[in-house]
């Protein structure tokens, strides 16, 4: 009897084994990374491709719904649904729980960081997995007769944006992604300068990089602003129907109708908007995931060095230098590198779920609209 049902139980296990590991290996169509997906609005990664492709071997038992994760000395147990996960037999608590996503096994960003750091076996993976991202601008905000936010006991906006700036652009070269700074100096360059060198640039990305301040000394944290949906992507594209000199296409270009250039703009503009929202998503996902500060989260704002741009753009505010922990923090180089690598692993996790997964839902945390100077 006890035979039996062992024997009961293993044909199940190895046919769900089976049916789940099918459909991941059938889902996932790129060589070399890892299928992920949006769920949510948060991204997940298929946890049969993160094992393939580190030689991690791995169990699944329905019957629990825990699976086991193992390679060499090193183990990690995690049950479908929840949050706790262990590691070498230590619990860790995840934000976001183990799913099943099309009848796979999904993990959540932090627990793929916890992963990696456990199991990867080399940056393989890594070289090749910026997918269509070749290019990206990096803007160091103010610069010059314009300090930004004044460090009150440290260096100002001006200095530390720049910093990270240089650490993120240093990265992302190391992984073969090229980087253009709109600033490389303690120099001042006007916010219309800065968007209009998105044009005809090539590139892929516009990210400009701030420190925040508020009167309410205790605000802290990390946020990421998106162009506001609220400026009429039609009023931009007739704008930059008659200013460009930027061709969409042949028809556009032959055509002397007006109308159907700022059309063809008006879509690359609702283009590039969905695009920044994931993107911004994905970077306060990954900074949530490997820094220790809080995550405000994606916010809409009409900047005008967002507006001008001819490419999918960011504003990330990486700290409040009013909050006087935070500015600590941002003076430490240490913690600015962090920062960087959250920055570049965020578009790095954008670039893998943009070859070929859309966001599911496209406002969940949005929050009120801000104007200013920027
Ligand atoms: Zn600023």
């Amino acid at each position: 009897m006890r035979n039996l049902k062992s024997g009961y139980f293993f044909v199940i296990a190895t046919l769900i084994f089976l049916i789940v590991g099918l459909s991941g290996c059938a889902s996932v169509s790129r060589k070399g990374g890892v299928q992920s997906y949006v769920i949510s609005g948060s991204r997940y990664f298929s946890l049969l491709s993160l094992c393939d492709l580190n030689n991690v071997k791995w169990d699944y038992d329905p019957l629990t719904r825990t699976a086991d994760l193992s390679r060499l000395d090193h183990r990690i147990k995690l049950q479908t649904g929840g949050k706790i996960i262990f590691v070498d037999g230590s619990p860790r608590k995840l934000n976001e729980p183990v799913e099943i996503y099309r009848g796979m096994l999904v993990i959540p960003v932090q627990f793929r960081n916890i992963f990696e750091a456990m199991f990867s076996k080399s940056a393989v993976g890594e070289a090749i997995s910026f997918n269509k991202i070749k290019k990206v601008i990096i803007d160091p905000g103010h610069g010059g007769k314009d300090p930004g936010t004044p460090g009150r006991s440290g260096m100002p906006e001006k200095d530390i944006v720049l910093d990270i700036a240089k650490r993120l652009s240093g990265i992302l070269k190391s992984y073969g992604v090229e980087t253009v700074l709109t600033r490389s100096s303690d120099n001042f360059i006007p916010l219309e300068k800065r968007a209009a060198l998105t044009e005809n640039s090539q590139a892929d990305l516009f990210i400009s990089i701030h420190a925040n301040a508020n009167n309410a000394r205790s605000l802290s944290g990390f946020e990421v602003y998106c162009i506001s949906p609220e400026i009429s992507d039609y009023k931009r594209a007739l704008s930059s129907a008659r200013s460009s000199s930027l061709d969409l296409d042949k028809a556009s270009l032959a055509s002397p109708d007006m109308n159907l250039k700022a059309i063809l703009w008006d879509m690359t503009y609702t283009y590039n908007r969905g695009e920044a929202i994931q993107l911004s998503r994905d970077i306060c996902q990954s900074i949530g995931a490997s820094v220790d500060t809080r995550i405000i989260g994606v916010k809409k704002a009409n900047y005008c060095v967002l507006r001008g741009a001819y490419i999918p753009a960011i504003l990330v505010e990486v700290g409040f230098l009013s909050n006087r922990k935070e500015e600590q923090l941002l003076n430490d180089p240490d913690y600015r590198q962090k920062i960087a690598e959250g920055i570049r692993r965020g578009i790095q996790d954008y670039a893998q779920g943009a070859a070929g997964v859309k966001p599911e839902k496209q406002n969940t945390n949005l929050v009120k609209s801000k104007e200013g100077r920027r």
